[in-house]
């Protein structure tokens, strides 16, 4: 790689800028005028900084565990057989009084609507984190009405099946419906920004147990993305090229920390991973807005995530996760520099006083690690036998 040198931090960058950490990892401690890169006690490496080429965020890869440990707890009360029906759950097909009135069905053909028979059906959220309150939106204010959009997006009429084990088709109607929501959403000129999330199990956030994921729309953009967004400003401005599709060729040509891919997207577990198993799952389109995807991408996505969480969920014993999109604002022009993606948390542990207080992460199994383990442990029966 001729196009690097050697940055402060001892890491080699490109000329744009750009931290690129692939085959030089080896050699960037030994050049460090700073914090050593790496540190190492009797002669063993026990940990290693590592710095995010796009946020600029520390972690520190302290591999002290080896994976079996640290993984495998995801078993216990939560994997008892759950019926395909719950009398009082407000999601269940066939209690649809029991939801707002929907705002979205998607498989029930014409038939009236909070009747059961859809597939993916998407309410207001009953107890709203923020609500289209009188007096508006004003977001410029330190304390201004919660005002925004806060929706249910339930997946699948069953209670019991989970992304990951979703009969076919049935993701890409996830995927589609919200794609439609950000699409309607994105009409009102008092909404900035949609996060679409999804909370897997009561240990990363959910209050129920039937599939759903939320999106809120606000009429800001929250600082994690603005930030996000400013420095892939700063890196196209100093290389010329979105930091995104920079590090999306550099995983491809690696390989060695990607988990899956297909002819549209790539999932693999960042360099500077904040937490064992994160993983980013990047479009191979350069787009800045996930409202900018076409419909086999969209296919495509929905594909590669539910292969991914269902290889999570083999591997690691069905552990409790958060996954988000990020996207570029609503109604932005197209960005150069900017790239949608989606990030997955996996729940081992919780971000403890080191953590808030810093900013800087402990991930204790090596990204290049975890993804071999995924690949591994992830494979279907059928790969396992050949
Ligand atoms: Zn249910
Ligand atoms: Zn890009
Ligand atoms: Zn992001």
């Amino acid at each position: 790689m001729n196009c690097c040198s050697t940055g402060q931090s001892g890491v080699p960058v490109r000329e744009a800028g750009l931290p690129v950490p692939e085959q030089k990892e080896s050699l960037s401690f030994t050049a460090s005028p700073g914090l050593p890169h790496r540190i190492f006690h009797g002669g063993a490496c026990l940990s290693e900084f590592r710095r995010d080429p796009i946020s600029g965020r520390r972690v520190i890869i302290a591999p002290q565990r080896s994976v079996r440990p640290a993984v495998g707890s995801g078993g216990g009360e939560r994997r008892r057989p759950r019926p395909a029906y719950v009398k009082d759950c407000p999601f269940c097909a066939g209690n649809e009084q029991m939801t707002p009135p929907e705002v979205l069905a998607l498989g029930r053909g014409g038939a009236a609507p909070d009747r059961a028979g859809w597939k993916v059906r998407v309410v207001p959220n009953l107890y709203p984190a923020v609500a289209a309150a009188p007096g508006g939106a004003s977001p410029g204010r330190a304390r201004a009405s919660g005002y925004g959009v806060h929706e249910v997006l339930i997946e699948t009429p069953a209670h019991n099946r989970q992304p990951g084990n979703f009969p076919p088709q049935q993701m890409a109607l996830v995927v589609e419906a919200c794609y439609r929501r950000g699409q309607a959403l994105a009409e009102n000129p008092a909404l900035r920004y949609i996060q679409f999330y999804r909370n897997y199990r009561r240990e990363a956030g959910a209050s129920l147990e039937h599939p759903h994921s939320q999106l809120i729309a606000l009429p800001f953009v929250p600082s994690e993305l603005r930030r996000e967004l400013e420095r892939s400003q700063q890196h196209y401005l100093a290389g010329g090229r979105c930091p995104f599709c920079l590090v999306l060729e550099q995983e491809s040509r690696l390989a060695r920390r990607i988990v899956l891919q297909n002819d549209s997207f790539c999932a693999f577990i960042p360099y500077a991973a904040r937490s064992p198993f994160e993983t980013w799952v990047l479009p191979r389109r350069h787009r800045a807005s996930f409202l900018e995807s076409s419909v086999p991408e969209r296919v495509s996505l929905a594909a590669v995530l539910e292969e991914l969480l269902r290889m999570l969920a083999q591997a690691l014993g069905d552990p409790p996760y958060n996954y988000y999109l990020h996207t570029a604002p609503l109604r932005s022009a197209p960005l150069p520099y900017y790239h949608w993606h989606l990030e997955l948390h996996p729940r081992f542990g919780i971000a403890a006083g080191f953590e808030l207080g810093s900013g800087v992460f402990i991930n204790e199994i090596a990204p290049e690690e975890a993804a071999r383990f995924i690949r591994e442990k992830g494979k279907t029966d059928h790969e396992q036998s050949r």
